[in-house]
């Protein structure tokens, strides 16, 4: 399960861009400007494709609304 939708930064990352590519979803911002720290990213091989997935990164801040459940 991709974290990045758990984190603050989501709106704006340029590697959550990608996983929006990856998954063919509509991108939430056309042009992120975050640049995450070390975002460790897992593949899924896909019979036409190839999906990405961020695990875990240096970057990661929960989103407040989140962070006391
Ligand atoms: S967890 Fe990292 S890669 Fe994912 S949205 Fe946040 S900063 Fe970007």
């Amino acid at each position: 399960m991709c974290i990045c939708v758990n984190c603050q930064f989501v709106d704006r990352c340029i590697a959550y861009y990608q996983v929006e590519t990856s998954h063919q979803k509509p991108h939430r911002n056309l042009s992120p400007d975050f640049q995450p720290r070390q975002p460790q990213i897992r593949v899924h091989r896909q019979p036409a494709q190839m999906e990405f997935d961020i695990v875990n990164c240096g970057s990661f801040q929960a989103q407040e609304n989140l962070s006391n459940i």
